[in-house]
């Protein structure tokens, strides 16, 4: 039996968001970013969140234990020594506890298994060639050490060594667009429809609903939509939004407001030869504008005979701990032009 824990995840954007496809071109724009095939609502993959919490969580372990971790040939040594090379044999035994230099302030970084992480045990997996009781210790041509195969990070997000693979413990969810910000005469409003927001509203077509239901008509962006009255959403403190910023807009209509409402730049390539612009390098990326709120679900599974897996509380609580990287080093692409910057609000449990 393996049981499943879903934990919602709710984001803000705070700077725009980029999450490029690669190279396809909408009309005018030459970086456009991934969207549902469906709706052509732009969205974060699951993908992206996996990669990227999976980084934050090693930089999170690593910054906090790397003085606490005894040498690796230590470990290397006693698990020759003692268990035939047969190193998840001495994660799981008595002594693998003692060799801590100092013991971690928290649970979840005492799991035995990360006496031998590394922040490689993030990206991409250099030593997937290697056995998984030599995955620790093995080096690429280019000197790299890889994904371990042990510590919380490899298990909770899988890895595939040649003799073992892991799917790991944890499901992203692509984050999907719940509230969206647009311009309009009265201000920054959040607009929404039923089927983002998995309610029955009733709303006619080419119409809006707004909390005080009596502007008559407003603008979305360019799009000057009329009021057909009053919608009760409340309790969106949660979003660090308020009730009277919320716009209902029908499901035939969001996907094009949003649309037409992304953030678009223009920028120039940098030659990083000569630093001067490239010749004909001029071009545009869009992006989700700041203030755009997602949302999407993480599944953790325990699966059975896994008494050598981490807890999944204890994964809960990394998750948590290693969130704010977000809010600092961001998501997608072109983080370093001011795009990606997200806050993950609330705490996973
Ligand atoms: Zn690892």
């Amino acid at each position: 039996m393996s049981t499943v824990k879903i934990n919602r995840i709710i984001a803000m954007a705070t700077d725009p968001i980029y999450v490029g496809t690669g190279g396809f071109t909408i009309g005018r724009v030459d970086n456009t970013i991934v969207r549902d095939p469906i709706t052509r609502i732009p969205k974060i993959p699951g993908s992206s969140m996996a990669g990227t919490w999976r980084y934050y969580m090693a930089l999170e372990l690593v910054s906090q234990i790397k003085e606490k971790q005894p040498h690796l040939n230590d470990i290397k040594n006693e698990s020759d020594k003692s268990f035939d090379g047969k190193i998840n044999q001495f994660i799981q035994s008595d002594k693998c506890d003692s060799f801590w230099k100092t013991k971690a302030d928290k649970e979840w970084q005492k799991y035995c298994g990360n006496l031998i992480a590394k922040i490689s045990c993030a990206g991409q997996d250099e030593t997937s060639q290697a056995n998984i009781e030599n995955a620790p210790f093995e080096k690429n041509k280019e000197n790299k050490s890889g994904h371990c195969g042990h510590c919380i990070v490899c298990k909770a997000f899988g890895f595939s060594k040649n003799d073992l693979s892991n799917q790991g413990m944890l499901f992203f969810s692509d984050l999907s667009i719940l509230f969206f910000p647009v311009y309009t005469r009265l201000g920054t409003k959040w607009i929404t429809s039923p089927k983002l927001l998995n309610k029955e509203i009733d709303i006619a077509e080419n119409q809006i609903k707004t909390s005080k239901g009596d502007e008559r008509h407003l603008n979305l962006g360019w799009l000057n939509l009329e009021v057909s009255g009053k919608h009760n959403i409340s309790d969106v403190e949660k979003y660090k939004l308020e009730a009277k910023n919320i716009i209902i807009v029908p499901d035939s209509l969001i996907s094009q407001i949003i649309n037409s409402n992304l953030e678009v730049r223009t920028s120039v390539s940098i030659d990083p030869i000569t630093g001067a612009a490239k010749d004909k390098a001029l071009f545009t990326s869009e992006a989700i504008p700041r203030g755009t709120i997602f949302c999407g679900e993480v599944r953790g599974f325990n699966r059975e005979g896994g008494n050598s897996l981490p807890k999944l509380g204890d994964i809960w609580r990394a998750l948590n701990d290693s969130k704010q990287y977000y809010q600092s080093l961001g998501i997608g692409g072109m983080t370093t032009r001011g795009f990606g910057r997200m806050e993950i609000l609330g705490e996973l449990s």
